[in-house]
């Protein structure tokens, strides 16, 4: 018998219109060159280009491939990289004051995500509640842990001292993205000899998966279980790997030594959300909608680090239902950032 393939001849190309794109990055010549990474001259010249424009070319873009919004961040590292704690928290405020004036600009088209020095939490908490109630910001992105006084030492987020600007976070009732970055030199021997695994291709997703981890095991979300993390790149390959950090040697008697509570896929599944951004793939896009499911994921770019027409083709094109479609690609951005 003759098995009749059902090959689409014809793929047809539907733009969908209203896209949200969450984590999409500008820069300002005080923070721009800490993008340029090991970039080659010419390429870096075209990033350079892209991240310092808002209104242009990415406007242009955004129009050909039906997306409606896009929340602006700061790129990374920027803040958190600052150890003088006076200039993190200066160029913070320079940045929120210009991503506003962009925004203001065109607010049915860009709305703001904070950048905040946690290298203080405190003068980070001030800052944020002045983007959120003066500036109209929707939430705060930051890039991974922080350096202060002592720059080989890495501040992550579940230490103690950071328990009032989380308490600041519940409050405003606005979500935190964690975004990437590359791990300090003392913590990155493991690539040694491999700097190309240091970035987005690899060590950006272990970074952050590790700092995603200590929040949910040091008890944050116990005690303020209303808070919201956004993670990018489809979840930094927690949906794939949080029911192992839960299961493994689950014959053995044992009582995990960490203060949460509950199982960590629990907080996984209660306070965190996952976007799409520089990770176009359906079979990973759907094995994550089965860990966490529709309502939990949204569509993002990367821009400029990514294409806005790779991101949307794919994504306007992935075979989910079109109620799917809708959630992941607006209607889940608009009721988790309060959107209009
Ligand atoms: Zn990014």
């Amino acid at each position: 018998m003759m098995l009749r393939l059902l090959i689409p001849t014809v793929v047809q190309s539907t733009v969908m219109l209203g896209k949200i794109g969450l984590e999409e990055h500008f820069a300002i010549p005080e923070t721009v060159d800490v993008s340029k990474g090991p970039l080659p001259a010419d390429s870096w010249e075209e990033l350079r280009m892209r991240l310092l424009d808002i209104q242009d070319k990415r406007l242009r873009l955004m129009d050909e491939h039906g997306i409606e919004m896009m929340l602006l961040s700061l790129n990374s590292p920027a803040i958190q990289a600052i150890p003088d704690v006076k200039q993190a928290i200066d160029i913070a405020r320079i940045s929120n004051d210009y991503l506003a004036a962009e925004i203001a600009k065109r607010p049915n088209r860009f709305a703001g995500l904070a950048a905040v020095p946690l290298q203080d939490a405190e003068a980070a908490a001030k800052e944020l509640t002045r983007c959120v109630r003066d500036l109209g910001f929707k939430g705060v992105l930051v890039n991974g842990f922080s350096q202060a006084a002592d720059p080989n030492r890495p501040l992550y987020y579940d230490m103690p001292s950071y328990l009032s600007f989380w308490e600041v976070m519940e409050r405003l009732d606005v979500p935190f993205y964690m975004h990437p970055r590359r791990a300090l030199p003392q913590d990155s021997r493991i690539y040694e000899g491999h700097r190309w695994m240091t970035g987005a291709a690899w060590g950006f997703a272990h970074e952050t998966a590790v700092h995603a981890l200590r929040l949910m095991a040091s008890g944050l979300f116990d005690r303020h279980p209303r808070l919201t993390i956004v993670l990018g790149h489809l979840g930094e390959g927690l949906p794939a790997g949080i029911w192992r950090v839960d299961n493994c040697n689950a014959w053995a008697i044992k009582k995990h030594d960490y203060p949460a509570k509950k199982k960590l896929a629990e907080y996984f599944l209660a306070n965190f959300y996952i976007t799409t951004s520089g990770n176009f793939r359906t079979q990973t896009l759907i094995g994550a909608m089965l860990e966490v499911g529709a309502d939990r994921i949204m569509f993002s770019i990367d821009w400029p680090f990514e294409n806005i027409d790779h991101a949307s083709t794919w994504f306007d094109a992935a075979p989910i239902s079109e109620p799917d479609r809708l959630k992941i690609g607006r209607t889940n951005a608009l009721r988790v950032f309060k959107l209009g």
